[in-house]
């Protein structure tokens, strides 16, 4: 029988068979491959695509328009944090009112989270043009806010038909956003590596997207514009998002799902603060945590992720985040409210530890 094996060769303790779905979505990679979207789009029968953007990055949304040509028929610079439902309304009203027949998301995952949400109402066909390493673009997930509640669904209408990454319009991404948003993709690829439902294809994928990253990202720190690491951490980005795409999340993205959604902390920054204590709460349940070190080039896959994010500048603590003290009994409880699958038993008083220690920005515990 087939086993789970990483890039080199070993198994993966508790995958001894394996399903895989393949997810169907086309990807373009590399430098100035915007332009491409003309006959992308051309390809997937848009003549009139909606471009949306954060109001940051609606100058981005105006060079679509040259990129587009005459496909471009408007373009939305609202898209917003966790997908607000009255933010997706406000939406399909343009869509209604400029007879668009399709959606181009030029942005991270807020951008793309909105264009999944128009695609899913309208059935429209949608292009991706990632400039973050959140991962969105590769995953049949979506998750929306309504009254302040996040509702995540999975469904294969919401993938991305095409993704265009453009290594060039990841230059501008600020280093420390970098940094965080490259941590946030390490942290899908690490999950995978001991998914319940773990395979070795997406195993292969994982290694090589953390190797890449841990790579590419101190290099972007010292020089942003380094187009061979952005070309790095790119591609570590895109392998990340098509694990998370893949396969179940366990402790890690369960956790960062409730400190997000609790205290409002920030997507990327909470992954980055919360990744090496949950590799350190399995560490000892799972062969996953060699592959890890060794994709990072360190002796401890909990220790050398806590070391790079030091040596990326980015904060250790979830205080720092500005989540209030209080907040660790009850983040704790709302993480072992649902069983949900995790190499090691989720154990209450071990979780809340867990949560202290990064509330505090202390190294992490294997335990
Ligand atoms: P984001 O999309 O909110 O972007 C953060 C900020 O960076 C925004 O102000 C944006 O305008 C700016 N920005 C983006 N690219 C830039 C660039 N190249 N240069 C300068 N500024 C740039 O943040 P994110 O971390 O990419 O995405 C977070 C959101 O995505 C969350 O809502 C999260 O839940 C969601 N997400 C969803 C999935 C999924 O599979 N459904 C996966 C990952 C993240």
């Amino acid at each position: 029988m087939a086993s789970c094996a990483s890039a080199a060769g070993e198994a993966v303790r508790g995958c001894r068979a394996f399903t895989y779905d393949a997810l169907p979505s086309r990807v373009i990679f590399g430098h100035g491959t915007a332009p491409r979207l003309q006959e992308e789009a051309s390809s997937l029968g848009i003549k009139r695509a909606l471009v949306i953007t954060t109001p940051e990055q609606g100058c981005t949304g105006q060079r679509a328009r040259d990129w587009l040509g005459d496909r471009f028929a408007t373009c939305f610079p609202g898209a917003r944090m966790h997908t607000p439902l009255a933010t997706t309304e406000m939406a399909l009203d343009v869509v209604a009112s400029n007879d668009v027949d399709g959606f181009v998301a030029i942005g991270g995952g807020s951008t793309v989270g909105l264009s999944k949400a128009l695609s899913l109402r309208t059935g429209l066909p949608q292009i991706a043009v990632p400039t973050t390493y959140a991962g969105s673009e590769m995953t049949p997930i979506l998750g929306e806010t309504r009254d302040g509640v996040k509702m995540t669904r999975r469904n294969r209408e919401i993938l991305p038909d095409v993704v265009i990454y453009d290594i060039d319009l990841t230059l501008g991404l600020p280093a420390r956003m970098s940094a965080v948003s490259g941590i946030n993709a390490m942290a899908h690829a690490v999950e995978a590596l001991y998914a319940p439902d773990a395979n070795p294809i997406i195993s292969m994928m994982a290694e090589a997207g953390l190797a890449a990253l841990a790579r590419a990202l101190p290099r972007i720190m010292e020089e942003p514009g380094n187009r061979d690491a952005r070309a790095d951490a790119l591609y570590g980005a895109w392998l990340g998002g098509a694990c998370l795409g893949a396969v179940g999340m366990s402790l890690h993205h369960k956790l960062c799902h409730v400190l997000g959604g609790s205290f409002d902390l920030p997507h990327a920054e909470t992954h980055a603060v919360i990744l090496p204590h949950a590799v350190a709460y399995n560490a000892g349940a799972t062969d996953a945590m060699a592959i890890v070190a060794r994709a990072i080039g360190s002796k401890s896959a909990p220790e050398g992720l806590f070391a790079l994010g030091r040596r990326l500048g980015i904060p250790a603590s979830l205080a720092a985040l500005g989540m209030p003290e209080s907040g660790i009994e009850t983040a704790a409880d709302l993480a072992v409210q649902n069983s949900y699958p995790n190499p090691r038993p989720i154990e209450r008083e071990d979780v809340r530890d867990l949560i202290a220690r990064a509330y505090r920005g202390e190294p992490p515990l294997s335990l």
